[in-house]
């Protein structure tokens, strides 16, 4: 894969070539957001990770510049780790948030779960992840081969949080999806609907394995698929 890191910090940026390298990938380097801004448009990578603190420019103004003609994968890699900053650049179309000091493992398994979800592309009608199986055209979910019955609402949501498995949702993003702009200060409602489809879905709702709560931020849907065993 090609990829293009953004990052001021030269002992950073070191460690980010190198072990992204021996993992096969094809690395490019920015050391500012202007050049992150051009080299993404010229360079067409398959993913991005972005340094919030840059010398010329915020990364989130760089995330939304290249939100503007791409949908690429683009990871936040920054020390920043207020629950402002992280909603603020998941809102503003960043894939996922990795704070520093990071493990260079789990840095590789958020690319490859932003690639395989920008890959997958054009919805499958049936999902299945572990136990839990989903006719999303049918409307119809399944727990181990058992129908389970979930509300429109609950469905919906559901519906969200797999097609962005993998991926942290804001609540605002969520609850935008599901119930429209005018709702997405209702934190309570969605709380409400994520502990319904919980009781449903998971085989012990107060450890949920599926539905994470990432903690003041918003969800996150654990895909349980043959690569994410671990
Ligand atoms: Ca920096």
């Amino acid at each position: 894969m090609k990829i293009i890191v953004v990052e001021d910090e030269v002992q950073v940026r070191k460690l980010l070539k190198i072990s992204l390298e021996s993992s096969g990938h094809e690395i490019l380097v920015a050391t500012n957001g202007n050049e992150a801004v051009q080299m993404a448009a010229n360079q067409r990578p398959e993913a991005v990770i972005l340094d919030l603190g840059l010398p010329d420019m915020d990364g989130t103004e760089v995330l939304k510049k290249i939100r503007g003609w791409s949908q690429i994968p683009i990871i936040i890699l920054s020390v920043r780790n207020s629950e402002d900053t992280i909603i603020h650049a998941l809102d503003s179309g960043a894939d996922d948030y990795l704070t520093k000091p990071f493990h260079v493992g789990e840095l590789m398994a958020r690319i490859r779960v932003a690639c395989r979800h920008a890959a997958r592309g054009k919805e499958e009608p049936i999902f299945k992840s572990g136990n839990l199986e989903v006719d999303l055209s049918g409307h119809l979910v399944k727990i181990s081969g058992e129908e389970v019955k979930l509300t429109s609402t609950e469905f919906n949501l559901l519906t969200v949080l797999i097609r962005h498995a993998g991926k942290i949702l804001t609540h605002r993003q969520i609850l935008k999806e599901i119930w429209g702009p005018n709702a997405t200060e209702q934190n309570q409602y969605l709380r409400v609907y994520i502990s319904h489809l919980r009781q449903k879905i998971e085989m012990d709702p107060d450890e949920p394995k599926m539905i994470i709560t990432e903690p003041g931020i918003g969800y996150r849907f654990r895909f349980q698929g043959v690569e994410d065993s671990s």
